[in-house]
């Protein structure tokens, strides 16, 4: 790769699934002199010690983004705020401060406010994941042939975009630059809507009676498993992608209900013509992901992505 970027001091503030995969690239490829890495617990800490994804780690967000010239937020979106307060007095003039939160538009409302003038803020996405957290569950190839999408605001120094859509080109993903708001509506359908179907498939078997849900695991290779393994997903970091993304949820919830309305009302009058042109319709979806190489055969077990 010929456009290698280079950082001194990249502070990952929470280096979990997302963080800690990115840490291995920049290891792997010697992308920083230095690793600062900050989480709460020092359990964390010390893991990420031991898996040597970080030269040093402290709990302190403003020690770590201190002499840091990327700093980047890989905690859940509804912490962004708190450590934007707290690492906006420290940062270094030029600093780029970024994240791979799952939501956008609040995501910049939570941080830019607190950044002086001369820091930049590149928000990113990377489009991939798994149902696990924490610093053992991440690995170098999560990124690789996924999309990374990039929201910057209009004005953001073009040389700052382009060292984040390098070092996320070095992880193996692919780059889009969108509006934030218009990330939040994609990612709305694409992923926060049926996740909460997930939750919510599951939730109902979980409330059934005991024979019946007894049963439902036993036959979960029906189609029930793979509910299962995406509402698995970290509770905190859906709770806020839910309330960070509400707008956009909504909107895109309302939508669902009234196909869902429409498919209930098919079978109740037996309309099977309506129901096998709405399932050729969504076959052909089906067919355009396979095609666009996003059907993902699974390369590591529960490939899944927020
Ligand atoms: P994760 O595995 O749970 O890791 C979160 C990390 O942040 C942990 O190291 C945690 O350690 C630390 N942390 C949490 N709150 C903190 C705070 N207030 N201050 C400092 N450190 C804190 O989560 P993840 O799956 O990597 O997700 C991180 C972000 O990536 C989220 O914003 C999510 O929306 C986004 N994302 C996730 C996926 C996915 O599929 N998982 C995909 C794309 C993007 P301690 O608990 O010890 O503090």
């Amino acid at each position: 790769m010929t456009d290698k970027p280079h950082f001194k001091r990249i502070a990952l503030i929470g280096v979990g699934l997302i963080g800690s995969s990115l840490a291995r690239v920049v290891r792997r490829d010697g992308l920083a002199d230095e690793i600062v890495g900050c989480a709460r617990r020092q359990e964390t800490r010390d893991a990420i010690l031991r898996l040597d994804l970080a030269d040093s780690v402290t709990e302190d967000a403003a020690e770590a983004a201190t002499g840091a010239d990327l700093v980047i937020l890989c905690t859940p979106v509804g912490a962004y705020e708190t450590l934007a307060r707290a690492i906006g007095p420290v940062l270094s003039p030029g600093a780029i401060v970024s994240d791979v939160g799952s939501v956008k538009k609040s995501a910049i409302e939570a941080i830019a406010p607190h950044l002086p003038d001369n820091v930049h803020l590149v928000p990113a996405h990377p489009i991939a994941g798994t149902e696990n957290s924490g610093p053992e569950s991440g690995f170098e190839t999560l990124f690789v042939d996924r999309w990374t999408i990039l929201t910057p605001e209009d004005g953001t120094d073009a040389a700052a975009v382009e060292k984040i859509a390098a070092l996320w080109r070095q992880t193996g993903s692919m780059i889009e630059t969108m509006d934030a708001e218009h990330h939040d509506r994609v990612l709305a359908i694409t992923s926060h809507v049926p996740h909460l179907i997930a939750y919510t498939i599951v939730g109902t078997a979980t409330d059934l009676e005991e024979r019946i849900r007894s049963e439902v695991i036993k036959f979960a290779a029906s189609g029930f498993r793979d509910f299962t393994r995406i509402a698995a997903s970290d509770p905190v970091m859906w709770r806020d992608i839910f309330l960070t993304n509400k707008d956009a949820v909504l909107e895109m919830l309302g939508r669902l209900n009234e196909d869902l309305s429409g498919l209930q009302r098919a079978i109740r009058d037996g309309d099977g013509e309506s129901l096998q042109s709405a399932f050729a319709r969504t076959r052909e979806i089906r067919r355009s992901v396979v095609e666009a190489g996003q059907h993902i055969p699974p390369r590591n077990p529960g490939d899944a992505g927020s």
